[in-house]
């Protein structure tokens, strides 16, 4: 079964192993964006990171990641909600080529200006909850080795994770020390009362990382979720939790396209319809096309008001 988002702890509760495979949610993701195959790729990790890192979130809302490039590639942006539903892109930039043989550091960061943006994003609903957002340069050579380092210095969480995608699926794992569990901070000192015999947190921490370190990403693609934890984790006596759906959904509406367009602003909304005569649009992530004619651009700015929506679309 895919298109789920597995997850096990511990029975000490130290540690949170969960993995994903995503099928259908990505093909549909994929059915309208083509992307060179190491794009694709990179998007791919990028979305199974998104899934993995979301389902933790302690607000409903949104997960936006974004890998900002100085190089072929521009950006590649994935959200996931709450509840676990995805979109993501890529921006190649004019003019260059992506290689087959092209890696995270050569697509994005060639001058070494690229960036790595977290933003939590809750819904206006949420109380209690601001929105965050994180910048951190490109380090490392995997997007998976881009959230360790980002995870262990911003969020102060021992983190692994293992991320690969074709065109076919997208998968990930993650291993991930809880906070109260001797985080990258907080050296845990066995309590004297303790059996000799119970292993610390940091001992089965080292444990999990010794059985997970033979993961090939083949065995990500290729095998279902149960299959992977059942190999790597047979003798640990996980708890287990009922696995959540992901699917793929884009929120695109005409109402934020029509914002989008108001914060482009008046004077150039009317110089494409002064081109054009109309305002075409089709959403970056599903590929949704709208239409604004010139009546419908003029009403666009009678007592309009302007927001800080993202940009999702682009004018074409
Ligand atoms: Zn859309």
């Amino acid at each position: 079964m895919n298109d789920l988002l597995k997850k096990y702890l511990l029975p000490d509760h130290s540690t949170r192993v969960q993995i994903v495979r995503l099928e259908q949610a990505w093909q549909v993701g994929l059915a309208h964006q083509s992307y060179p195959v190491p794009v694709q790729r990179l998007l791919g990790e990028l979305v199974a990171a998104s899934v993995l890192l979301a389902s933790n979130l302690k607000f409903d809302g949104s997960l936006i990641l974004q890998l900002q490039g100085d190089g072929p590639v521009a950006l590649v942006v994935v959200e996931c909600t709450s509840e676990l539903n995805i979109r993501a892109t890529a921006t190649l930039r004019d003019g260059h080529t992506v290689p087959d043989s092209g890696t995270l550091q050569t697509l994005l960061n060639s001058q070494g200006q690229g960036r790595f943006i977290v933003v939590l994003d809750p819904n206006q609903k949420t109380q209690g909850f601001q929105p965050y957002q994180g910048v951190v340069p490109l380090e490392g050579d995997s997007v998976a080795q881009v959230l360790e380092h980002y995870m262990a210095s911003s969020e102060q969480l021992d983190t692994r994770l293992w991320l690969t995608a074709d065109a076919q699926h997208a998968a990930g794992m993650l291993l991930q020390r809880l906070p109260d569990h001797g985080g990258l901070h907080q050296p845990q000192a066995k309590p004297d009362t303790q059996e000799a015999t119970t292993p610390t947190a940091a001992e089965t921490w080292e444990r999990l990382l010794h059985l997970s370190a033979t993961l090939k990403q083949t065995e990500l693609l290729e095998l279902d979720s149960d299959t992977v934890i059942h190999r790597l984790f047979w003798q640990e006596d996980l708890l287990t939790f009922d696995p959540q759906p992901v699917a793929w959904h884009c929120p695109c509406t005409r109402e934020r396209v029509a914002q989008m367009l108001q914060n482009l602003g008046q004077s150039e909304v009317d110089s494409i319809v002064q081109e054009r005569g109309s305002v075409e649009i089709v959403c970056n992530f599903c590929g949704k096309p709208y239409h604004f004619d010139a009546v419908d651009c003029t009403g666009l700015f009678t007592g309009a008001t302007q927001t800080g929506l993202p940009p999702d679309a682009t004018v074409h």
